[in-house]
């Protein structure tokens, strides 16, 4: 926690003069002008941004760095999720695709030009709408992300903690757009990225360096002030990568909804706070083989909470023709929560017999074998992609 400082509320900052707040858009706009960004999406100096780039691009950053999102913008129009896979959130894939249709089919293929019907597409909230607006129309609007908000809660020195804080941002970062918005929000982006940075922001090279309350009290670092973090709950279980003896990997495809919806990933049993045991995971298994348990197990933070997997692995002379891989049937068991009929419906017991109501037809469509070689070019995201390459990886 920063010392107890006295942060300027929002009121009292549009009390300021707008003399000063012009100042701090023009200082922050002369800066912007010489050491702009030059990324795949944005325009080129003194030119309007495509809308249609900058949409396709906040809705590829959100909860994303530029870093990551650069190459695949390059590939986006391709194959949109197998594209994506690896990125993360690919809700807003689907998203893009189904606003894309709402614009083509309700609104005239015409793009909307304002933050507020730019918001009654899918997936663009307000920050996103702020962003398109401004940088593809100039419209007035604050773009606050999280660079942004870093800015501005050091150069007010706003010690409420976040996200409490996120409304008193957005209204000071508001209050500092001028006429050249999209520039601007973009400024501010660019500040936040490469100046104003989490730790030893480089404040000599600042535009703001001598209107900054953060740097005066020295507080810049401890700003702005995080929430407490919440401990996330640790989901266990085990997972079963399949291999035939051409190499290629079963993959099969996860519900329509729910977390990473439509996606590809190994077989995987239910997950619970424990591991279950070895006879416990073959009773998951997707299908009757030597499966055996490869050593160490695979992590991935997920936002609400920590997975940890066991990888099972088999070598299969024959692909088999039946599946005991039951879709999840209620949200609860598509995130992934204990599922108890489907370690019931997965019994070994089943195996090996004709076809029952018990087991699925391995269809084309619901499962995929994949060449190791290929498994970049297929909709398989990282968390499932670490547990692939884990299982791969050994004898
Ligand atoms: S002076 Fe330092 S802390 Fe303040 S806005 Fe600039 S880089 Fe950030």
């Amino acid at each position: 926690m920063p010392p107890a400082t006295k942060s300027k509320k929002p009121e009292q900052v549009f009390n300021c003069r707008s003399g000063s707040r012009l100042r701090l858009s023009a200082r922050l706009l002369a800066w912007y002008d010489i050491h702009r960004r030059v990324l795949p999406w944005r325009a080129a100096k003194g030119k309007r941004a495509d809308p249609y780039e900058v949409w396709l691009s906040e809705i590829m950053l959100q909860q994303t760095t530029v870093q990551a999102v650069g190459a695949y913008y390059r590939k986006f129009q391709d194959e949109v999720l197998a594209a994506w896979a690896g990125l993360g959130y690919y809700a807003r894939a689907r998203n893009l695709y189904a606003a894309a249709k709402l614009v083509a089919h309700q609104m005239g293929g015409k793009f909307p030009a304002t933050a507020e019907t730019l918001r009654a597409l899918p997936g663009v909230g307000g920050y996103t709408a702020g962003a398109i607006a401004a940088i593809a129309y100039d419209e007035k609007q604050a773009a606050m992300d999280a660079n942004a908000e870093r800015v501005i809660a050091r150069l007010y020195a706003v010690d409420t903690p976040m996200p409490r804080a996120k409304s008193e941002l957005h209204a000071l970062g508001s209050a500092l757009v001028p006429d050249r918005a999209g520039d601007f929000v973009q400024a501010l982006m660019d500040l936040g990225s490469a100046i104003c940075t989490p730790k030893r922001p480089a404040c000599p090279n600042c535009p703001w360096t001598d209107d900054c309350r953060a740097r005066k009290l020295g507080i810049q670092e401890q700003l702005p002030v995080k929430a407490p973090k919440v401990a996330r709950p640790l989901k266990r279980g085990a997972a079963f990568v399949a291999r035939d003896r051409s190499g290629a990997v079963l993959l099969v495809k996860r519900p329509d909804k729910g977390l990473l919806a439509s996606m590809l990933e190994p077989p995987l049993g239910a997950w619970s706070e424990k591991f279950p045991s070895p006879a416990q995971a073959l009773k998951q298994a997707p299908f009757e083989a030597a499966w055996k348990k490869r050593p160490g197990i695979v992590r991935h933070g997920f936002t609400h909470f920590e997975l940890e997997i066991e990888v099972y692995v088999a070598e299969v002379a024959k692909r088999p023709t039946y599946l005991c891989h039951p879709r999840p049937s209620t949200a609860k068991a598509a995130r992934g929560e204990g599922d108890p009929g489907r370690q019931k419906r997965c019994g070994p017991e089943s195996l090996g017999s004709l076809p029952s109501a018990r087991e699925t037809r391995a269809s084309p469509g619901m499962t995929k074998w994949v060449k190791a070689g290929d498994l970049h070019s297929v909709a398989l995201p990282t968390v499932m992609r670490k547990i692939v390459e884990h299982g791969l990886d050994g004898p």
